[in-house]
Parts: C-alpha cells; structure tokens; sequence
C-alpha cells in the first residue's frame, strides 16, 4: 500500500486513473528513492516543468549512515550558503588526514550536517509529491513504465541507491557490480558534550580495512566511522573497536 505524505501535491502532478479495474497514478516521471538524488532530480524537473512523483520505502526524516561531510560544491549546486540551510551545520577551516600515521592537515573550507536532518530538507525543498512505496516489479510497455501495477509514467529516474530496483531491472546485466567491491560502513553518531572543530580521516594506519573517520557536527553531535570495501570490512569486524588510531581521539569517548 502506498501513502502520500507531502503537502505540495498538485492537481497536475499526478493523476489517478482506472487501469481494469485499479485505480493507477499516472505521471511524467516516477523517482525511485528521496534521498538527495532523488530530491535533486524531483527538484529539477519541477524547474523544468515536469511533473513528477517520489517513491521511497522510508518514511522521512529516515535515518542515514553516512559521515555527512559536504563540500562548499554541495552547496553552490543547491544554490544556497551555510547560513541559509536551517538545520545544523559546522564549518571547518581544516581537514586533518593521517595517512600511515603521519598527521597531513590540509587548510580547506568544508562542512559537515546530520543526514536525518539535511536529506528531510532537501525533500521538503524539491516540492514534489511523495508516496511511501517500496518498489518491487518494474515493467515496461513500449514507452509506459509501470511499478507496482500502482504507479505509470513516461520516464523512470532510478536514485535508489545501493539495491536501486531501476538498476536491478534493466543495468544489472549490463554493468554488475561485484558485492565484495561494495563499499560499506560500520558507523556512529551521537551526541556529547566533547566540543571541537577538528574533523579527522585516517588512511592505511593501525590495519585498517578502509579509512575512518571523526566529523564533528553542530549542538556537540559526532559521527565516528570505518569505511571500506566489503570483504575487508568484514574480515576485521569484530576486532575493530580495538583499533588504536594514536591520535586525538579525546578519552572521554
Ligand atoms: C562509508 C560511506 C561514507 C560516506 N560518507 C559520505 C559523506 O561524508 N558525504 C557524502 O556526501 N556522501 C557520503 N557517502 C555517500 C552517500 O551514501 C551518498 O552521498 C548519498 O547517500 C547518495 O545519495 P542517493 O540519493 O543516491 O542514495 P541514498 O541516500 O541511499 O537514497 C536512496 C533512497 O532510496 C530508497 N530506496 C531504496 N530502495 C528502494 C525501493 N526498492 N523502493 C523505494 N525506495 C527505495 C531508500 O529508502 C533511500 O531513501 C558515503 C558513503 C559511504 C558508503
């Protein structure tokens, strides 16, 4: 069953139609997934004057694993600065690599927000209708997708992420991608009442499977994380705690 949650719903956007006997949604173009791909292509294509629909399986704000660290490039495509995005965001003057131990800082202006708050913003900003549907079947007949028996539309943007249906549907033949190469995280945010506007990345040090990371977000949240191709990530799982990182972690975490 899918539900409609967004308030921007127009007339035009999205018709219902009878299909034998069931009622369809009918529009130009149906997004699989709103999280920013999506957004951005629901957001551009209202600029563009085409009506579109959202369908995610998550009611937002959802919660997302990612450091959620965004480049000031992040920013000019949406058009905005720091201060205009409401919801919490830190500004850094640095970034600190330790590559192989060895502390690079690097001067640099970048950023850091909370997926759960900044992924809602950009739905709520893109002003397109979103239904909570989990995508399962996608057909298509002659120029018509059809998902779900539920929903129709001329043309299809797959931003599903990972597992995106559009891409298992009519890429995955074409380009596989190889589940061990599948970089994955094991991650955590929290808030704490450590203060700092130090962002660290690590690479090849204390074994490591990938790289890790420590961003410092607004009001005392931190995201710490390991990040790295599946296998390897895997492997040293259970072990990963006891990585020792030899820098400034502060002892209170
Ligand atoms: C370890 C790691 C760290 C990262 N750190 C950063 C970072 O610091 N900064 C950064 O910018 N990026 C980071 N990324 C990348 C980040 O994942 C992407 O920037 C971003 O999430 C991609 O957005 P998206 O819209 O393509 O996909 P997603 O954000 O994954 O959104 C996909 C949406 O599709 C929905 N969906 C999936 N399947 C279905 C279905 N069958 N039916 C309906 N809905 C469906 C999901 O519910 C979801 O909401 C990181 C990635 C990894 C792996």
């Amino acid at each position: 069953m899918a539900a409609c949650y967004d308030t921007s719903r127009t007339e035009t956007a999205e018709l219902p139609v009878r299909v034998r006997g069931r009622t369809v949604i009918s529009t130009d173009a149906v997004i699989v997934g709103g999280g920013p791909a999506g957004c951005a292509a629901g957001w551009k294509l209202k600029q563009a004057g085409v009506n579109s629909i959202i369908l995610d399986k998550t009611d937002f704000p959802r919660l997302k694993l990612c450091a959620g660290w965004i480049t000031p490039r992040v920013l000019r495509k949406l058009g905005i600065t720091a201060g205009d995005y409401p919801g919490g965001i830190k500004t850094f003057n640095a970034l600190h690599f330790h590559v192989y131990g060895i502390p690079l800082p690097v001067l640099t202006r970048q950023f850091s927000i909370r997926r759960i708050e900044f992924d809602h913003w950009l739905l709520k900003r893109a002003g397109v209708p979103v239904h909570r549907h989990w995508v399962h079947r996608i057909e298509q007949k002659e120029d018509t997708f059809i998902i779900d028996s539920m929903f129709r539309c001329k043309w299809l943007v797959g931003a599903g992420g990972t597992n995106c249906p559009v891409y298992r549907t009519f890429f995955r033949k074409l380009r596989p991608r190889e589940r061990k190469k599948q970089i994955v995280s094991m991650e955590l945010e929290f808030q704490t009442e450590y203060r700092t506007k130090k962002c660290h990345l690590w690479f090849f040090q204390g074994g490591l499977p990938g790289y890790a990371w420590f961003v410092p977000k607004d009001d005392g949240w931190l995201n710490i994380g390991i990040g790295g191709k599946h296998a390897a990530v895997a492997e040293k799982k259970k072990g990963w705690m006891s990585v020792h990182y030899g820098t400034s972690l502060p002892v209170s975490l």
